[in-house]
């Protein structure tokens, strides 16, 4: 069994069930849909949809669609996508949209008890009114207009009568708070803009924290978990599910009810907790949109991309995801996770997940003297060293080999363990091979090794046993599929690319090494992986078919994680 989760969050929620203040928990995941989820989204996911799991609640997904000019069907689609894939399912699939009426009664029912009012302030007057931390605002010479004036305006506003930017809706708060965000925050806006859900239906939208609030107690949200930056906008938060009171008044939700939408309006509880950042990337969707707008990466699937969709074409698993965002926990204080605690995720999950074959990327030529041509044979691997549940498979074995180019070295380094002219090598379940001539070209650079075998260190025999100092691994030329393989590495080449003190912007740092493209050889058994799945390639690191040009008959790769983590030293 998982062990108990300890975090802060799911104490609370613990503590209200055992207090009795909930009896079944409501979660949602809110994206808005102007762009892909990236990693920073999987930890949100994770909490929303796995304390739902965990307390035997339910988990709504929310597509948090209120400005219009951001968002398509593109990325409503896409986002439900990845939540699948990340291995949750939600109760039931919402727009913020789908309460736009519902939301508008509520902004009629704060101008009638006179907690809104319609303002004429330019967005540059609104801002110069708002003063500042240490300066208290000033209040709006709109600000008293009688509830008639402002019912009357709010419809016609609604009726699509006036120019963007004319008027506002704004909450009638305090102009001398402390906090910012209780200056009379506007609450609707004029927005000519067909919306992605509601087609030209409305010519208004409300505006992020109004309806935020509203949605979640619309749904019956128990836990409304958002990250720190909204910690200000609590008090906002908690003024609006207040005075508008969706639970104590039914009849604000009949245009739902109507329809037959099953509803249960409550009072949400929000709770702050910090947003995942990592190095090496970037993550907010502004700036991977800027970087798929301008080509610098392949687009939104792009596996250097923090994306899901671009760590899932990586070799990303949701398994892998999940263990990192467990790892994590949860927390009030943000900090920087390092890149390579998420590549050690991967790695945990696939050094049991997958399975293993032979591939050579950087191919050197092997001719083994004292063997025929043409001389075949086939050797049984296992799949897995720690798990035979894998079984096992044939490996093709002849007498031209390829092996790693840089598993021969003419001229050792200090500590070199694999071949050099004149010395042994053991070749992976196969035997033991001695170097006996280097083959160069016209420029030097060695071409082929002739090598032979030693007879009596074959499987199976006495002699396999033999001490030997380096083991190399290898493929038989003669069987080998030729492969694409993609060798990626970090998208940035320093670890926080979003620094611009140094007048340089994020484009300027990307790892010019982020994508190379060779051609290797893996054995046949490789060749056959379906789309997605993955291998570790012996002693070179985890492998995915690639999700879009992989076929057995023409091999793509895309390499997801070496096996040790290169940028450490
Ligand atoms: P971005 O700034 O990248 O555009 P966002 O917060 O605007 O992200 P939303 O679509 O509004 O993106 O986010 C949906 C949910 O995911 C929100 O509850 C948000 O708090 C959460 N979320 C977004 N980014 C992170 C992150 N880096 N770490 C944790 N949670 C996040
Ligand atoms: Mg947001
Ligand atoms: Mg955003």
């Amino acid at each position: 069994d998982a062990p108990i989760k300890q975090d802060f969050v799911r104490q609370i929620v613990r503590d209200d069930i055992a207090s009795g203040k909930h009896t079944a928990i409501r979660t949602r995941f809110p994206p808005e849909p102007n762009g892909y989820l990236h990693i920073g989204h999987a930890k949100a996911i994770c909490l929303d949809f796995g304390i739902a799991d965990e307390f035997g609640g339910v988990c709504n997904l929310r597509m948090d669609d209120t400005n219009p000019s951001r968002e398509d069907i593109e990325y409503v689609t896409a986002i439900q996508e990845d939540v699948r894939w990340l291995g949750y399912e939600w109760n039931e699939l919402r727009h913020s949209s789908d309460y736009f009426e519902v939301f508008y009664l509520g902004a009629e029912k704060l101008i009638e008890q006179g907690d809104a009012f319609v303002c004429d302030l330019t967005a540059e007057q609104v801002r110069e009114y708002r003063g500042s931390l240490t300066e208290p605002g000033r209040e709006s010479p709109w600000r008293n207009r009688s509830v008639e004036e402002n019912l009357d305006l709010f419809r016609r506003m609604r009726a699509g009568e006036f120019a963007e930017g004319a008027h506002t809706l704004r909450a009638k708060i305090d102009m001398a708070s402390g906090n910012i965000n209780l200056r009379d925050p506007a609450i609707y806006r004029i927005r000519h803009l067909a919306h992605q859900n509601t087609g030209d239906a409305w010519c208004i939208y409300p505006m992020y924290d109004y309806a935020h609030a509203l949605g979640d107690a619309v749904e019956g949200i128990t836990h409304s978990l958002c990250t720190l930056e909204f910690e200000d906008h609590r008090p906002l938060y908690d003024w609006c599910v207040d005075r508008v009171d969706l639970a104590g008044h039914p009849e604000l939700l009949r245009p739902l009810t109507e329809q037959g939408m099953p509803l249960e309006a409550a009072k949400p509880r929000q709770i702050e907790f910090s947003r995942l950042n990592i190095n090496y990337t970037v993550m907010s969707k502004r700036k991977l949109m800027a970087l798929v707008q301008s080509g610098l990466v392949d687009g939104w699937d792009d596996p250097r991309m923090p994306t899901l969709l671009g760590l899932r074409r990586r070799g990303y698993t949701p398994a892998s995801l999940r263990l990192f965002v467990e790892r994590l926990g949860v927390s009030k204080v943000n900090s920087v996770i390092d890149f390579s605690v998420l590549e050690g995720c991967l790695r945990e999950d696939l050094d049991v997940s997958a399975a293993r074959r032979m591939a050579v990327i950087d191919p050197l030529k092997v001719t083994l003297t004292n063997l025929q041509d043409g001389h075949g044979e086939s050797l049984e691997f296992p799949n897995h060293p720690k798990d035979e549940s894998f079984g096992s498979r044939q490996v093709p074995f002849s007498n031209r080999l390829w092996i790693e180019r840089d598993d021969f070295a003419e001229v050792p380094p200090k500590g070199f363990k694999r071949l050099v002219p004149g010395g042994e090598v053991r070749l992976r379940g196969a035997g033991i091979m001695r170097c006996d001539e280097v083959i160069k070209d016209a420029d030097g650079t060695v071409i082929e090794l002739r090598c032979s075998m030693d007879p009596e260190s074959r499987p199976g025999m006495e002699g396999a046993n033999r001490k030997i100092k380096g083991t190399i691994h290898w493929v038989s030329a003669e069987h080998a599929v030729a492969t694409e393989v993609r060798l990626y590495d970090r998208l940035f080449s320093v670890a926080d690319p979003d620094d611009n003190s140094d007048g340089q912007s994020y484009e300027d740092h990307l790892n010019p090494e982020s994508r190379r493209t060779v051609t290797g050889y893996i054995e046949p058994a490789a060749a056959d992986a379906k789309p997605e799945q993955s291998w570790q390639f012996e002693r070179l690191g985890y492998f995915v078919a690639d999700r879009q040009d992989h076929s057995p008959q023409r091999p793509v790769f895309n390499r997801s994680v070496t096996l040790r983590d290169i940028w450490a030293a």
